[in-house]
């Protein structure tokens, strides 16, 4: 690896920013790779469901990012983007540190979107966020046992939060 090189930095930990630092890494990539992410752990979102069912535990569906890159020459990084000046080939993060890239992989997920459909944002739990706090778990647990579908009251997300 050639330290020298500008690194290639990688927004954002899910799917594809993980896997595309693992997969360079495990290719004897010649640059420096830094994974920049806000959270400490991956969250693995096809698994949530058995978490929720306690057929897992958090540890085995959200490990922690320096566990899963402790075998990689990946540096990590947490901290939050919070801007990107493409002509300097630049990050800039919350923490006021920057990073200057060669290449640069933009992996920051989605946001949800209600596309105006009344009482949407109101009465739903956005995944998987909602379902990481203990609380929201356990009212999706109840939610998710009941055998017929609940009558969701008006003000149900701020029951369930
Ligand atoms: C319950 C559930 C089950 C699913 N099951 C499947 C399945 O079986 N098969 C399948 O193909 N797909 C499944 N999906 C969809 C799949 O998980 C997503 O398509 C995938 O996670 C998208 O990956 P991503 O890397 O693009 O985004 P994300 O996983 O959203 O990752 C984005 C990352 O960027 C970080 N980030 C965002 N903004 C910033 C910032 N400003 N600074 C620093 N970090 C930031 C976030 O913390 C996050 O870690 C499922 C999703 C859910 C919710």
């Amino acid at each position: 690896m050639n330290q020298t090189s500008p690194p290639t930095v990688i927004l954002g930990g899910g799917f594809v920013g993980l896997f595309t630092a693992l997969h360079l890494s495990q290719q004897n990539y010649p640059h420096p790779i830094i994974l920049i992410e806000g959270r400490d752990r991956f969250t693995f979102k096809p698994l949530l469901y058995e978490l929720i069912t306690d057929e897992l535990h958090a540890e085995q569906v959200c490990p922690r990012y320096t566990d899963l890159l402790a075998d990689s020459n990946v540096s990590f990084v947490q901290d939050t983007v919070k801007a990107i000046d493409l002509h300097q080939h630049c990050v800039i993060l919350e923490s006021g540190k920057d990073y200057n890239y060669g290449n640069l992989v933009i992996a920051l997920g989605s946001q949800t979107s209600y596309f105006n459909i009344p009482g949407a944002a109101e009465n739903t739990l956005p995944l998987p966020l909602q379902m990481m706090r203990s609380r929201s778990k356990f009212a999706c647990k109840i939610v998710y046992k009941l055998p017929c579908k609940p009558e969701i009251p008006k003000n149900a997300s701020i029951f369930l939060l």
